[in-house]
């Protein structure tokens, strides 16, 4: 892809990387009052006030977290950027600022980290994220990037993995599953693609789920909304490695057991269709697809007439105790206990 012809092609080399920086960054803008100085310093200087701060990193890694064959670089930098907004989100607090580091090889020309900075800077400026550092530095071969996400909250709004009681509701956002089937379409067309290299992929059958992959969103607008319906949840993650294994997280850091109805699950249209035709099983897909960056938490039973109905949530469960282990009920009411056969980076 970055040897599309379309591509001008100007070699990092002759910015040298101070230019570099300078280039990528310049057309960022500063948003939040709580950055003091961003870019271009020793270091960002930010001021919190008394609200508390947290703050999570990831890295990623070509030919292991990402494909540059059917990931567009501007894909990338979008999602690099997501991953961790996620992550501020799940602890219930507004993402306010980023810093991106990257390692590169001598094949990416200038035009190829455009891209890649102009998919960041539509994630900060569609999550009101400012980019205050990072650090630029050459790799021998593939592109490493790193992305830091700090966020803000009051001292009382902080949600961890570990407070969900017996008998709170687990609620999860939007629907599951959509990402990974999204990546086994585009993993076909790759293979499709390179037997025969004029090949042209239709995706319209399945451009919800190609889309739910190449461009996550993080809910930002879930934890806005949480505020306005009063709701605190009691635990929360966000869903990065499949269903099953972010409830199996929940259960035991706030050592509790689960029951979670298979007929709950919210699955998209496109998922159930794309499902019967690869002939798998769309529960499996939903437990243990990952990549989806949905919210999963539990609720105070309280709390139940402020989020039913709500298009964005759907109940899935409730929290039991411990002793009663993690299950799923399904559709033929049989009882299974859940394993974590969530995505492990370590395997496939
Ligand atoms: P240092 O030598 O102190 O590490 P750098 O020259 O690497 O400083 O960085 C200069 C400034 O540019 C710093 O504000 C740093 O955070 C920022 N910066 C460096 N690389 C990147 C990048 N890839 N994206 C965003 N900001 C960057
Ligand atoms: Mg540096």
């Amino acid at each position: 892809m970055i040897e599309d012809k379309s591509f001008k092609s100007t070699k990092i080399s002759d910015l040298g990387e101070f230019g570099l920086i300078d280039h990528l960054t310049k057309q960022f803008e500063i948003s939040n009052a709580t950055t003091i100085k961003g870019v271009g310093d020793d270091a960002a200087v930010l001021d919190f006030k008394n609200q508390q701060v947290v703050l999570t990193t990831d890295l990623l890694i070509e030919g292991v977290h990402f494909d540059l064959s059917y990931m567009p670089l501007k894909h990338l930098g979008y999602k690099a950027a997501i991953v961790n907004i996620s992550d501020v989100c799940a602890m219930n607090a507004t993402p306010t600022q980023i810093t991106v580091s990257i390692a590169i090889s001598n094949r990416f020309p200038l035009e190829a980290l455009e891209e890649l900075y102009s998919g960041i800077k539509f994630a900060c400026e569609k999550y009101g994220v400012d980019l205050v550092g990072g650090d630029t530095t050459s790799s021998t071969k593939g592109m490493l990037i790193s992305v830091t996400a700090l966020g803000v909250l009051n001292t009382d709004e902080v949600v961890y993995r570990s407070g969900a009681k017996p008998n709170d509701l687990l609620v999860v956002t939007g629907d599951l599953g959509a990402s990974y089937l999204g990546l086994q379409v585009l993993e076909r067309e790759k293979q499709v693609f390179l037997v025969n290299p004029q090949s042209q992929p239709d995706l319209t059958a399945y451009d919800y789920l190609v889309e739910r992959h190449l461009k996550p969103e993080a809910r930002k607008d879930i934890i806005e909304m949480l505020k306005v319906l009063e709701v605190q949840p009691t635990s929360m993650i966000d869903i990065s490695d499949g269903l099953s294994s972010e409830i199996l997280h929940l259960c035991k850091q706030s050592n509790v057991g689960c029951k979670l109805y298979e007929d709950k699950i919210p699955l998209d249209q496109q998922v159930i269709s794309t499902c019967e035709e690869f002939n798998i099983n769309s529960t499996t897909v939903a437990l243990s697809g990952g990549e989806d960056y949905e919210l999963l938490f539990t609720i105070a039973q309280e709390d139940f007439d402020k989020i039913k109905g709500n298009p964005s949530m759907t109940i899935i469960g409730f929290m039991t105790e411990a002793k009663d282990g993690v299950n799923l009920i399904t559709r033929a009411n049989q009882q299974i206990e859940l394993t974590a056969q969530g995505w492990n980076s370590f395997g496939e």
